[in-house]
């Protein structure tokens, strides 16, 4: 086994599945014994770093809320601004927002008008890609405000929900796919 190959072993580990939450048939990946676990959450944020490759990040765009654990802690080690992305009516200045389907209605997703320069190399960072609908309304958000999309990196990725298929703006990384 390569370094690399114990490192994400180790994050897949603390990683556990918690069946039927928030509501029956889902199964939810519970990524709070990682961020528990103090070498574990570094190895996570470094594996994250490691996979940026090209042009380093001016900033990281973190979408709420398990976004922003991740999102920060990757801007910090990258030495980038870090931006959150927020649910609607949680920023105080003037916003874009956008509007996202979910399986049962829509959702929005906020972000400060000012937040970027026109052309800032940015990076969206989640927890989790599930169906993408998250992603895809926060790159809706960062095209609005002129910023140049370098990817999106993720944690984990439930694959056979095939969000990457509707994702050929920008590559996507994920550490771990199920
Ligand atoms: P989506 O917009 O469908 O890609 O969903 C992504 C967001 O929902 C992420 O912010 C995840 O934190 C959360 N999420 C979706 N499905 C799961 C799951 N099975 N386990 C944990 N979190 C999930």
């Amino acid at each position: 086994m390569t370094d690399r190959e114990a490192d994400l072993a180790q994050v897949k580990g603390l990683i556990r599945d918690i069946p039927d939450f928030p509501k029956p048939g889902i199964l939810f990946k519970d990524i709070t014994p990682l961020l528990g676990d103090a070498t574990g959450f570094r190895t996570a944020i470094e594996l994250m770093a490691s996979a940026v490759d090209g042009p380093t990040p001016e900033y990281i765009v973190g979408t709420e809320s398990r976004g922003f654990i991740f999102g920060a802690a990757l801007a910090y080690e990258l030495g980038a601004g870090f931006i959150p992305v927020r649910k609607p009516g949680k920023l105080p200045a003037d916003v874009h927002s956008a509007e996202y389907e979910l399986e049962y209605g829509t959702d929005a997703l906020e972000v400060h008008r000012d937040a970027l320069h026109q052309g800032a190399r940015t990076l969206i960072v989640d927890d989790l890609l599930a169906t993408g609908g998250t992603a895809r309304a926060t790159a809706d958000l960062l095209r609005r405000l002129g910023a140049e999309m370098l990817g999106y990196c993720f944690v984990l990725e439930l694959t056979f929900l095939n969000a990457r298929q509707q994702m050929t703006d920008a590559p996507v990384t994920a550490l771990i796919q199920y």
